[in-house]
């Protein structure tokens, strides 16, 4: 795909009377993003002993600034499911860059695109697609992939939710079967034609179940190209998930769901969040839908591993639109129930992923967990930026940063209940939508 370059003239912007997401704290203070870079401006005394004045002050009357919300588990939006492609595949591009542009507005910045279970000819005709962004930095064009996630097709068929269990597969010769089933341009590095650069691999992040012939051996290969692997549709021991983390093994998808419970003489994949320091305790994915988990299961994995916690939608492609019976799986026939968030494979009670947006998420976890509100954030901006070794660059307030942001309301109810809003959304430094418009 060809890239572009900004050619807008630089504009600085300068927030005040605001509190900014810095660690674990709400910080009064300044912060000023440039649309030239699209980054956080370095060094603001720079701007004071220059003498340089801002283009734009924009005063929040003590709102919030958060970095950009990032969703690690998003099946589609906006009517358009990233696993099912479009009967002419070059309409692809077209669809899915209006949903880029809608999603933004839900103050979502970056996600990974996330493919269920599918076909071979599906992942060579999707990914092509849903690769990172990289070098276009276009505020215009939405919220930006940071790389494809394939959850599937190496799953257990004893834990499939709703992937159909005809496509899934062992890989019994490791690694090149994962390069077989989701194409060898996709999975490793590639060469830019034009500038000649190393382009990271289209996917970002793979769960498999370490369970399942070939896994476990081929986690290195995954996270050796940068991919992340996470446990996921599972029925892992303790020491199976052990063994996937020691493998390099960094996440969890879903926890809780479509995995074995806890249990006291076999606590399960749950079990590695209490690892001792010599593995790492890896991240985990949490749907704060009201449906998925029981909120106390929220607040004792939260509490478990915090540094860990990481929101995600997991939301399908019917987000955002009216209660109903949709198509699904043209295959076989199947087709979703939505009612309000709640999404179930129809004539079954099998929950099918969500309708809910990342917000939504972080308020129900504010309210079931009654944690702070920087500690909400952090799930869905440092600690995503963190697993997807983006630290500094996604989901941070720091200089050099990329500029992108929420302005967030807060509001305390009369039952007690909390709400952030989102007010405002900023991409590369350039306003991208205002509630108020
Ligand atoms: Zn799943």
């Amino acid at each position: 795909m060809p890239s572009a370059v900004p050619t807008a003239r630089e504009t600085i912007t300068k927030f005040t009377n605001c509190r900014i997401l810095k660690g674990d704290e709400l910080v009064e203070q300044d912060l000023w993003v440039s649309s030239g870079t699209g980054k956080i401006v370095r060094n603001q005394e720079a701007f004071y002993s220059s003498h340089a004045v801002p283009d734009h002050t924009i005063n929040l009357d003590g709102r919030i600034i958060s970095p950009g919300l990032i969703d690690v588990q998003l099946n589609g939006a906006f009517g358009f499911n990233f696993s099912t492609v479009p009967e002419d595949p070059s309409t692809y591009g077209k669809v899915l860059r209006q949903v880029n542009k809608s999603l933004v507005q839900t103050g979502v910045t970056s996600y990974l695109p996330t493919l269920t279970s599918s076909n071979k000819e599906a992942y060579h005709q999707a990914l092509p697609f849903l690769g990172p962004s990289g070098q276009r930095r276009l505020a215009s064009d939405g919220a930006e992939s940071l790389g494809a996630h394939c959850e599937g097709p190496f799953l257990n068929p004893t834990k499939n939710g709703i992937h159909p269990r005809e496509v899934l597969v062992a890989a019994e010769n490791g690694f090149s079967d994962l390069e077989d089933m989701y194409g060898s341009e996709n999975i490793n590095p590639t060469l830019d034609p034009i500038s000649n650069a190393i382009l990271p691999p289209r996917i970002r992040k793979i769960t498999a179940a370490p369970e399942i012939a070939g896994i476990t051996s081929a986690i290195s290969d995954i996270t050796s190209r940068g991919i992340v692997y996470a446990i996921g549709h599972t029925e892992a021991t303790y020491e199976e998930a052990s063994a996937a983390i020691a493998a390099g093994g960094t996440m969890i998808t879903h926890l809780f769901n479509a995995m074995a419970p806890l249990h006291h003489r076999n606590p399960g994949v749950f079990g590695v969040l209490g690892l001792a320091k010599s593995l790492p305790r890896p991240y985990f994915g949490i749907i704060a839908d009201g449906i998925h988990l029981h909120p106390t299961s929220i607040k004792i994995a939260f509490n478990a591993h915090p540094d860990g916690f990481i929101l995600v939608t997991d939301a399908m492609h019917l987000v955002g639109l009216p209660d109903g019976v949709y198509s699904w799986n043209e295959n076989s026939g199947e087709r979703l129930v939505k009612t309000g968030p709640s999404l179930t494979l129809e004539g079954t009670d099998k929950i099918a992923g969500s309708s809910i947006t990342l917000i939504e998420c972080v308020n129900n976890f504010l309210n079931f967990s009654g944690c702070t509100i920087s500690q909400a954030l952090k799930a869905v901006t440092s600690t995503p930026s963190a697993m997807l070794h983006l630290q500094g660059v996604k989901g941070s307030l720091e200089s050099d940063a990329d500029a992108d942001l929420v302005i967030i309301d807060e509001e305390v109810h009369e039952n007690g209940a909390r709400s952030l809003t989102i007010d405002q959304v900023w991409k590369f430094g350039s306003k991208v939508f205002d509630r108020d418009e």
